[in-house]
């Protein structure tokens, strides 16, 4: 593969200073969006269009609509309705419509007069006098067959709005630089393109001079409908190169990292072992598999960042347990990090359990502990005394302080971002030696798609659940046979068993969602009398929300109603019957994720998904997909073919990355190829993986930069 010789200083590189009117002010806000040289303009992708190229019949227009009209003023008076303003009655022929101005000047008052004609822009609502527009965009225009304005050729682009640079002003600055990419030679005035002709030739994609035109002059008779749902070539082609500047910078984050020294953990002292002998249970495969990837990179000289990704209850812990037993053998601290108190404490009792019969203790350090506890208890990691500590971000502060840390791992990857993570290095850095990292999440996704969104890690996969598990039973009801679901939470909370209740999902409002979980909780509570019905919600401050918690944990609680903040790893064995609600609302990896917060002990555990009718044919095959199967990996993979464009679940619910254009679900099938390409490119274009970086990732979450 050949790219092109990088060049000195290409123009793109100008900033957007030196554009005509851009003053320190708006370089400022335009800095806010990530804008500072020229060609990060081109960058700023619409989120929709107006169709400006024609003009409609007045009396074709409907509420609602956006539309241009041209007409002639009928009428233009100054009126005084609890405000004064600006009417002007405008007609074409075909009907008349009502220009309504609150803000205008004398000139302009004398400008709109009757006899006039106008061409208007504007959204068309329902006023008092008929169909409006308020404050139209308009120009003036000569008599029918006179010498007729040129409409727009184009589609207007209509881009994400931002604090204080209005949309015609963004709209004229992209238009310049798009001015300036078309204008001559590419090469002297335009962008480069860098991804080489031989590879997009390949791929089926257009150039880059090519998708950026039709991202911001889409012509009049461009697929809206691709366009909208992202999967015009053009945006495929821009999500590519996107695609490959996460990829560069996340291996570039990998190459930094791997490229400290660590401390190889040997075990001389022999604590794996017999951590893994004490164990009540024998791993199963897939663990053991796992922990022999983990236990490989340990002893190296370079630190271990290794993902180990496995289906909720397939056993992360133990094997974290025993990489931290390795490193405690090795005469260092492992230091577990959870997203939450309530997972850091359950993670300490499960820890305790494991390391206080072999003698070594374990702290637990949170932002609750009292400060006398708190203390003693960073003394004792300071002076290396204790070399097992679990807690949540508390951990992380300036005041704690290890002796000796060789193990960091992280619970609920996708709640830590990559900042974090860097940060944590620093932390553990020790006489030029950097910690291991072991980081684990419940999220499973496809491998193609893991080998992007965490191209800075190492992969090893638990497949497998430990044995005597009985498997989740699905079953899927219409709403309308809630009452009988009742009936099954009383009997089973009757059996001495407890149960979760998940809430509808209102998008609408995070207001309304809350509104919900309380209605149902109360609802619920009157239907069943004799039971404890306690509530959590993602508004509830965070320690009622964990008091919550804990009283279902503890069994004061028999029926927990719940909006999904009970997502995240929280252990219930009790807890054996998971009402979802509206399930056809969520996302197949959520529902999946939810449900497996039931069978995780000895009883057999049921989920019951409600759905509201109809029930559209999509959701209907993601009931069925889940009711089907408990894998996540099979999950993901459905999910992934089952999404349509403008389906609810973003990457936001699984944790990774946000893009301007590209959608790693949608665009997974570019994956490999993106794979290829970032190799290709670190090793023979180290110019073109600066250059790709810079243009995709803005400055405050550019990996590359930290380190
Ligand atoms: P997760 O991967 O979701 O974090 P956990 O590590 O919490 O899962 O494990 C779930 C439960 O399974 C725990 O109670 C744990 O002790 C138990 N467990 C883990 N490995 C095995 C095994 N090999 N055999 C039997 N039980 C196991
Ligand atoms: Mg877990």
């Amino acid at each position: 593969m050949s790219a092109p010789a990088p060049q000195p200083d290409p123009p793109e590189q100008r900033s957007v200073a030196t554009l005509r009117g851009v003053g320190p002010a708006l370089a400022e806000k335009l800095a806010k969006l990530g804008v500072t040289q020229v060609q990060d303009l081109l960058f700023v992708l619409p989120s929709r269009y107006e169709d400006r190229t024609h003009v409609s019949g007045i009396g074709t227009l409907r509420h609602g609509v956006r539309a241009v009209v041209e007409g002639e003023i009928q009428l233009a008076e100054v009126a005084y309705r609890r405000r004064r303003q600006l009417l002007c009655r405008i007609a074409d022929g075909t009907g008349s419509l009502t220009l309504r101005f609150f803000y205008f000047s004398a000139a302009q008052q004398a400008g709109l007069k009757r006899g006039t004609r106008l061409r208007c822009f504007g959204e068309v609502r329902r006023g008092p006098l008929g169909l409006e527009i308020v404050h139209p965009e308009y120009r003036f225009i000569g008599a029918p067959g006179s010498e007729a304005e040129p409409l727009d050729e184009v589609l207007t682009p209509i881009y994400p709005t931002t604090e204080g640079v209005p949309q015609t002003r963004l709209r004229a600055l992209i238009e310049l630089a798009m001015r300036s990419l078309l204008d001559g030679a590419t090469a002297r005035a335009g962008v480069r393109d860098w991804i080489p002709a031989d590879m997009l030739a390949r791929l089926e994609l257009p150039s880059l001079v090519e998708a950026l035109t039709m991202m911001h002059r889409p012509p009049r008779d461009a697929d809206l409908g691709e366009l909208l749902s992202g999967r015009h070539p053009a945006q495929r082609r821009l999500a590519f190169e996107e695609l490959l500047a996460h990829q560069l910078s996340l291996l570039q984050i990998r190459q930094v990292i791997k490229s400290d020294p660590a401390e190889p953990l040997r075990d001389a002292a022999g604590v794996e072992p017999k951590l893994l002998d004490s164990l009540p249970f024998a791993l199963t495969g897939a663990q053991t598999r796992a922990l022999a990837e983990v236990d490989r990179d340990l002893v190296a000289d370079r630190p271990m960042v290794r993902l180990v990704q496995g289906d909720v209850g397939c056993g992360k812990t133990v094997v974290a347990a025993a990489a931290a037993a390795r490193a405690v053998g090795s005469g260092l601290q492992a230091a577990l990090m959870a997203p939450t108190e309530l997972l850091a404490e359950q993670h300490a009792k499960n820890f305790e359990g494991w390391f206080r019969p072999l003698g070594i203790p374990v702290a637990l350090v949170t932002g609750s502990l009292p400060a006398r506890a708190r203390r003693s208890a960073l003394e004792s990691i300071a002076n290396g005394d204790i070399k097992v500590v679990i807690g949540t971000h508390a951990l992380f502060q300036e005041s704690v302080d290890f002796a000796r840390l060789g193990l960091v791992i992280v619970d609920e990857q996708h709640r830590f971002g990559v900042q974090q993570r860097l940060s944590l290095r620093e932390k553990g850095a020790r006489a030029g030696k950097f910690p291991h990292q072991l980081i684990m999440t419940a999220t499973p996704i496809p491998r193609t798609l893991a080998m992007t969104a965490y191209a800075d890690l190492d992969v090893s996969v638990i497949d497998e659940l430990p044995p005597g598990r009985t498997p989740v039973r699905t079953t899927v009801f219409p709403q309308s046979r809630r009452s009988e679901i009742v009936a099954r939470v009383h009997a089973k909370i009757a059996e001495g068993r407890q149960a979760y209740w998940v809430c509808p999902l209102i998008e609408e409002s995070e207001e309304l969602r809350y509104q919900a979980a309380e209605e149902t909780a109360q609802a619920l509570a009157e239907a069943l009398p004799d039971v404890q019905v306690g509530i959590v919600h993602g508004r509830m401050p965070a320690k009622e929300k964990e008091r919550g918690m804990y009283a279902f944990k503890d069994g004061r609680i028999g029926l927990l109603v719940a909006t999904t903040v009970i997502e995240v790893g929280v252990d219930v064995p009790n807890a054996t019957l998971m009402v979802i609600e509206n399930a056809e609302r969520m996302g197949l990896a959520q529902l999946h994720q939810l449900r497996g917060r039931v069978g995780r002990g000895a009883h057999g555990s049921d989920c019951v998904l409600l759905y509201g009718e109809p029930l559209s044919e999509m959701a209907r095959e993601r009931l069925r997909a889940i009711r089907e199967t408990n894998d996540g990996f099979v999950i993901a993979r459905r999910d992934l073919e089952l999404r349509g464009p403008g389906e609810l679940l973003g990457t936001r619910q699984t944790g990774l990355a946000e893009m301007r254009v590209a959608d790693l679900m949608r665009d997974s099938d570019l994956l490999p190829a993106v794979q290829a390409a970032a190799d290709a490119l670190l090793k023979h274009n180290p110019d073109t993986v600066v250059a790709l970086t810079r243009r995709w990732i803005v400055h405050g979450e550019r990996y590359g930069r930290v380190g």
